[in-house]
């Protein structure tokens, strides 16, 4: 079966920044069709989970408390993008706007809940190499 990156959170896996996960109902049909590779770009970047919420600007990404956590989140992107290499992956269906797995949408950076057009750290690192990124509500292209 093809192998394809999905955030581990909408399998269930826990790793959001509340400490929840994010299940899609659709990963069920996604399983049956192909080999699903759980990955969590912010927890194998080094962030704790439960962690305070993180959002991009400009270049950086904040933290709610305003440390710079950067760092962390290209790491974690690093990390997704060499086991898509290592594994043949060419395809990933990452949650959108985080800011790490956000494909069309982001929060804008201000921490009010407001959204603007843009990509994550890992979204736009993955994209950048090649690799094909659908978000959560885009899973129904993928079943055949
Ligand atoms: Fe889910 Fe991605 Fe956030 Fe990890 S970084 S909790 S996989 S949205």
């Amino acid at each position: 079966m093809k192998k394809i990156l999905i955030s581990a959170c909408l399998v269930g896996d826990k790793t959001n920044y509340k400490g929840e996960g994010n299940y899609h109902p659709l990963v069920d049909q996604l399983k049956l069709q192909y080999d699903l590779v759980l990955f969590c770009p912010e927890v194998e970047g080094g962030l704790k989970t439960p962690r305070l919420p993180n959002e991009i600007r400009g270049n950086q990404v904040i933290r709610k408390d305003g440390k710079n956590v950067t760092d962390n989140f290209v790491s974690g992107a690093k990390k997704a993008l060499a086991l898509c290499r290592y594994l043949g992956i060419d395809t990933a269906v990452l949650k959108e706007s985080s800011p790490s797995c956000g494909s069309s949408l982001i929060h804008d950076g201000r921490f009010i809940g407001h959204k603007i057009k843009g990509e994550g750290i890992t979204t736009r690192l993955l994209r950048e190499n090649g690799i094909k990124v659908y978000s959560e509500n885009e899973i129904e292209q993928l079943l055949k």
